[in-house]
């Protein structure tokens, strides 16, 4: 191994959740050789990328649309391996097959060219429109990926560094809004700003940086791993434990323990404890302070500020397996459902708070590219639908089952001919699973709203304010939800552990991006 500790020398580490960015900032601190001891309550690594396995049908709970594929290479990659011997990418065309509700669709692709040819079938006047939005957006990634999203923000200079920049790009914007200066018809607008719901944000409400998702994926590719993203979860674990890390399932953190003003292990449930130079919390920062560091005099995120703060919205999924299949029925890997209201549901789940009877969902059908996630003859699949968290108050006790079958009468109807009488497995979760099995403050399904105020220096920090060797990774802080965001959580986290000197925010990086685009080279088209 190639690694070597840095600044405080090797040091004991424990890492509460095995999320993306607990499972990241493990290996990276693992890698760097300090002891790394992770810790999860479940039985299973993954997080909210945990896997169901029903009689030969292979479901993943959670993330399914894999970007920025250089940040999970990287992982082994600084661990001296190689990570082709590890996992195998597969790029997806279309990225995302888009259906409207008047029964006309759009295929979402990397490939400007072809964009920009069906928005001409669409509304000729929105093309040159469009290729301008994709000129914008190269900047806005430049600066809130190339330069933003790997720095930690603790310092209130660190904002007003880069505050002219957001200006400049017009962050002040949401994403809809942004959009919707470039393209009028609008079908093209939702196609074109619906990502910051992948990270748990109202595109009318999120700051227009989230249009930075649109050029990331456009350069670097849509991608599934072979064996689902399972398969991504299932390699990190396996590198840790080949560095020397240590991995606890079923080990659910009671306390981080504290004396002298820090952090000084985590004690169980069951009441093992494990002493420790250094923690990381991957667990959900609200969750983290109001309940594994109760006796802590908060001065930041106090129960009130918290009560105040803005939660994403929350999800219901269903996983089910057929037992004929639908390959041959014009879907793609990843589906885009849209209802009948945009903006109007959104409205709903993200400030109302209110159950619509309408829904938009997400549906995957990983078989598609990777039979082998199913029994020969067999599909599997997951629905998603946005809904509010558990601030609105529906009983999802009575409301879950009735929810659930609007669902799957509408693929049934449209999409999945028969769907009814072909379901041999399934499996449902809706908020109650977020806050439940997650620990996830409101049963958020992707924790503080990603809106301009609980950005960068205004979201929960990567390290903590009370204790000095307390960390933070995940969806929950600097930068945000989705892989890529929790992986440069990982990213940060390790930086300010190993005492490396950070790069200022604002300051000009060189060399960024890291690797050539590489979806259009190797590309597998679909019918
Ligand atoms: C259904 C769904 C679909 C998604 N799709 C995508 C997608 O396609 N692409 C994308 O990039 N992102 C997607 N996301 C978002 C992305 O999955 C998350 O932002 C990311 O996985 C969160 O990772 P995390 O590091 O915050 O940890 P989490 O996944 O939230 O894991 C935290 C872990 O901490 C554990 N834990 C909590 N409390 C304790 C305790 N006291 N003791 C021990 N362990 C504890 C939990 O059990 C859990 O395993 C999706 C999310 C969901 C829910």
């Amino acid at each position: 191994m190639a690694s070597q500790t840095t600044g405080q020398g090797r040091q004991r580490a424990v890492v509460i959740g095995s999320g993306f960015g607990g499972l990241a900032a493990a290996v990276r601190l693992q890698a760097r050789g300090h002891d790394v001891t992770l810790v999860e309550k479940r039985d299973k690594p993954g997080g909210r990328a945990y896997v169901y396995e029903r009689d030969g049908f292979v479901f993943d709970g959670g993330p399914t649309v894999i970007t920025a594929p250089w940040m999970i290479r990287e992982l082994f990659e600084l661990a001296g391996r190689d990570p082709d011997d590890y996992l195998h990418l597969v790029p997806l065309d279309p990225f995302y097959r888009i259906f409207f509700s008047d029964g006309g669709r759009f295929d979402y692709r990397g490939d400007s060219e072809r964009m920009a040819a069906q928005i001409r079938e669409m509304n000729p006047g929105d093309a040159d429109g469009y290729l301008e939005f994709v000129r914008r957006t190269e900047r806005i990634f430049a600066k809130g990926f190339g330069e933003l999203a790997d720095r930690p923000f603790l310092h209130p200079l660190d904002m007003l560094k880069i505050l002219p920049d957001m200006v400049r790009l017009q962050s002040y914007r949401t994403v809809h809004g942004f959009v919707s200066r470039f393209v009028s018809d609008p079908r093209l607008r939702q196609v074109l700003s619906f990502h910051p719901l992948l990270v748990g944000g109202n595109p009318f409400q999120t700051t227009s940086i989230y249009t930075l998702i649109h050029f990331l994926e456009r350069e670097w590719g849509v991608w599934f791993a072979r064996g689902g993203t399972g398969a991504i979860v299932e390699a990190l674990v396996r590198l840790f434990g080949e560095l020397g890390g240590t991995l606890h399932l079923n080990a659910d953190v009671e306390r981080i323990t504290v004396e002298g003003g820090r952090a000084t292990g985590v004690r169980l449930r069951d009441g093992t404890t494990l002493p420790a130079d250094v923690v990381v919390s991957n667990a959900d920062v609200a969750y983290t302070y109001q309940n594994l560091l109760p006796e802590l005099t908060r001065r930041t995120y106090t129960d009130a500020r918290l009560a105040r703060m803005r939660y994403s919205m929350s999800l219901v999924v269903i996983y089910f397996g057929t037992d004929r299949l639908y390959r041959s029925h014009g879907l793609a890997h990843h589906n885009i459902i849209l209802g009948p209201r945009y903006g109007p549901l959104l409205h709903d789940i993200f400030t109302r708070k209110v159950l619509a009877d309408d829904f938009s969902l997400y549906l995957h059908m990983p078989t598609l590219t990777d039979p082998g996630l199913a029994p020969p003859g067999c599909e599997s699949f997951y629905v998603l639908s946005p809904v509010p968290h558990l601030d609105s108050g529906v009983d999802w006790q009575r409301q879950a089952g009735p929810y659930r079958d609007r669902i799957m009468a509408a693929l049934e109807e449209r999409f999945l001919p028969d769907l009814s009488h072909h379901i041999v497995v399934e499996h449902m979760i809706d908020p109650r699973h977020f806050r439940d099995t997650l620990n996830s403050y409101r049963g958020s399904a992707f924790s503080f709203e990603p809106i301009l105020t609980q950005s960068a220096y205004f979201r929960p920090h990567n390290r903590s304010e009370e204790l000095p060797n307390l960390y933070f990774v995940g969806a929950g802080t600097h930068p945000g939800a989705g892989l890529p965001g929790v992986l440069s959580s990982a990213k940060i986290a390790e930086k300010l552990i190993c005492a490396e000197p950070a790069e200022q925010p604002g300051a000009q990086r060189r060399g960024r991006p890291p690797v050539a685009p590489l979806h259009r080279q190797e590309a597998r088209h679909e019918a």
